[in-house]
């Protein structure tokens, strides 16, 4: 072996936004040999006395910095667990989000285990082996393929497809392992990123149906560390693999990267909650323009930050269409001048009756639980928690009142109006919904599916499904009728997106229908009537965008929230630099004490933008160098936090 040079650099593993930059570390005789590009090591900080753990990104002869250097501690970890391609991605995308390139890394690389890079060292080098595989992509995307270094939005016509072991998966897994088998015989991995575990078993089920099972790794939260461990490692070696996960999956190292997938990429999961708060469709096109791999945004309807792109002529649009399709029926339409909407309407009724005897119905309602809201029973005024202020309801149907934000019981509740202290039931939930078709059908089975009430999927006998939008299970064979019974109040809801929302739950929900079904939807109101009705999901998003374009509201244009001490986030907003048109809302003071101010700004200035807001961020860290204790902090916020795409701007 050649004489190891001295020096690296590293990436510290801090969380101080100032140490976000390469330093200097000298190689000691004693670690001399052992140290890679992308290792793991201790290093002691400035003053020595300290040590944090640091990636190596580069090693050298000969410094540039001129001075003293202090020495490398130890190594943790020999393997080149960083490689240059992740970092550089996580350099990206920390920049574009004003943050940390270490805090996109610990998203990327997990958290390590001895045991299991042990047992990995020692596991023979796998001989590469010829794929054999049957994966078919459905029939009616038998003509698609992606060609190398292209960007689509496919919008997928919603229909189940069978496994040749008989089970019934929704069409686009089946599509999705189609197009990853290809590029495996090209040699080449797949990333393929989808919303949450469901959609994970149904993808792991169609690998495994397609004899796909040892080509393929997960890389999700729901396996143990170990797992997850030991599967990033085997991503950090040479041979081509389908990796699938959630959004962070987006970030996973894959050998010969030939495409990445995202289904249903508007879905909620795919926004990051941690810092530097990086959309996994953002991600995913940085790491596409980085490595020209293809790239295929998937969905039943369609987002509007993907409609933007097609729009731009950045991605191409692919619309397949088949000509079966369940029949939808929207039953405000049924209603006679005058006539208040019954909560199950009589079509649907007589629908749901008659398709119980070909198999299994869906019915879904806005909440779980009893009774997701409470009023007073003599004055009607709204139930709110004795602690908090929160909306009361009911989780059973004898329960004891509860908070449904801080979860606290109010058996003593007294109206705060009246003194009276009888509640009365407003809307129902799951629990409430399932009794009273269990009344209705006596001798049918009701199944209950919420967040309670986890079940991914049900038998193709007579039977009625009452589940909570998201939890909707999978029938085998598609239900023989579907019923969306609260759009009215899932479309109340006081959220920015929320119409988005609605519409690409219940085309994900009406994709679980037999094909010759009927789906009732009540309370679609006009325009999401039409789209669902007519299949014109990709119609509504565009007329939809041209609305938030008329009003410069995202994704027409960017946001960012600024948050911190009033001060620091007032000084920041009247200091920006010069962007082109931009707009400035509040700052306004937040329930934590915190002040908050929205900058709506044009995608061009996203950069300079960044930059400008990243410079403040690592003032206020030094200027409160010393660390608090949440004690001593006494609630306020002494640091200003920046969050690019805010997905939470309801609150101005
Ligand atoms: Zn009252
Ligand atoms: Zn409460």
């Amino acid at each position: 072996m050649s004489p190891q040079p001295g020096y690296v650099s590293v990436l510290l593993d801090t969380p101080l936004p100032q140490l976000d930059h390469v330093f200097e570390y000298r190689i000691p005789e004693s670690l001399s040999g052992q140290i890679e590009v992308g290792s793991k090591v201790s290093v002691p900080l400035r003053g020595g006395t300290r040590f944090s753990d640091a990636y190596v990104t580069a090693i050298t002869d000969k410094p540039e910095f001129s001075g003293d250097l202090l020495s490398v501690e130890k190594v943790i970890s020999g393997i080149s667990l960083l490689q240059p391609q992740t970092l550089e991605l996580a350099r990206k995308v920390a920049d574009r989000q004003a943050g940390s390139a270490i805090d996109v890394l610990r998203l990327a690389i997990p958290a390590r285990y001895v045991r299991a890079e042990k047992s990995f060292l020692s596991s023979e080098i796998p001989v590469k082996v010829e794929i054999s595989s049957q994966a078919v992509k459905p029939a009616e995307f038998s003509d698609f393929t992606v060609q190398e270094g292209q960007k689509y939005a496919l919008k997928v016509p919603p229909r189940l497809a069978e496994t040749q072991a008989g089970k019934t998966i929704p069409n686009w897994s089946q599509l999705f392992v189609g197009m990853a088998h290809e590029q495996l015989i090209k040699g080449k991995s797949t990333i393929i990123a989808v919303p949450d575990f469901r959609d994970i078993e149904l993808l792991e089920l169609a690998l495994n149906d397609a004899g796909l099972s040892q080509y393929f790794i997960r890389v999700d939260a729901k396996l143990s560390g170990q797992e997850r461990y030991l599967n990033y490692l085997r991503s950090l070696g040479d041979q081509p693999l389908i990796v699938i996960g959630n959004r962070s999956a987006v970030l996973a190292p894959a050998p010969h990267l030939g495409l990445v997938m995202l289904w249903d990429d508007g879905d909620h999961n795919f926004e990051e909650p941690l810092a530097p708060y990086a959309h996994a469709r953002d991600v995913a096109l940085i790491r596409q323009s980085q490595t020209n791999c293809s790239l295929l945004f998937a969905s039943y309807t369609r987002s509007l930050e993907i409609q933007r792109l097609v729009e731009l002529n950045y991605l191409s649009e692919v619309d397949v269409r088949t000509t079966q399709h369940p029949q939808i029926v929207l039953t405000d339409a049924h209603l006679e001048e005058g006539e208040t909407p019954s909560r199950i309407p009589a079509a649907a009724w007589l629908g749901a009756k008659k398709a119980l005897e070909n198999g299994p119905v869906l019915v879904q309602v806005a909440s779980p639980g009893f009774a997701p809201a409470l009023i007073c029973s003599s004055c009607r005024e709204r139930a709110t928690c004795q602690s908090c202020h929160g909306p009361l309801q009911l989780a059973h149907k004898t329960a004891t009142p509860s908070c449904r934000w801080c979860g606290q019981l109010n058996a003593s509740w007294k109206c705060s109006g009246c003194g009276n202290s009888r509640l009365r039931p407003v809307a129902a939930g799951t629990e409430r919904t399932s009794d009273e078709i269990g009344r209705a059908f006596p001798g049918v089975k009701v199944i209950v599916a919420d967040g309670n009430h986890i079940l991914t999927s049900v038998p193709a006998e007579p039977s009625i499904i009452v589940a909570t939008p998201g939890a909707e299970p999978i029938a085998h064979g598609g239900y023989s009728a579907i019923l969306l019974l609260d759009g009215e109040r899932l479309r109340g809801r006081e959220a920015f997106r929320v119409d988005e929302d609605v519409l690409r739950n219940w085309s994900n929900t009406i994709a679980l229908a037999h094909s010759s079904a009927t789906v009732f939807i009540n309370g679609a109101g006009i325009s999401l009537g039409a789209a669902l009705v007519n299949s014109e999901q990709i119609l509504w998003a565009a007329h939809e965008l041209s609305e938030r374009q008329q009003f410069r509201l995202p994704p027409a244009v960017r946001v960012v929230s600024v948050t911190g001490p009033a001060e620091t986030v007032r000084n920041t907003c009247d200091e920006l630099p010069n962007l082109s048109t931009h707009r400035v809302l509040g700052p306004v003071g937040m329930p934590d004490g915190s002040t908050r101010a929205l900058i709506f700004f044009e995608y061009k200035d996203g950069e300079e933008l960044a930059k400008y807001l990243r410079a403040a961020v690592i003032t206020s860290a030094t200027r409160s160098k010393r660390p608090v204790s949440p004690a001593e902090r006494g609630g306020r916020v002494l640091r200003l936090r920046v969050r690019f795409d805010d997905p939470d701007i309801d609150a101005l």
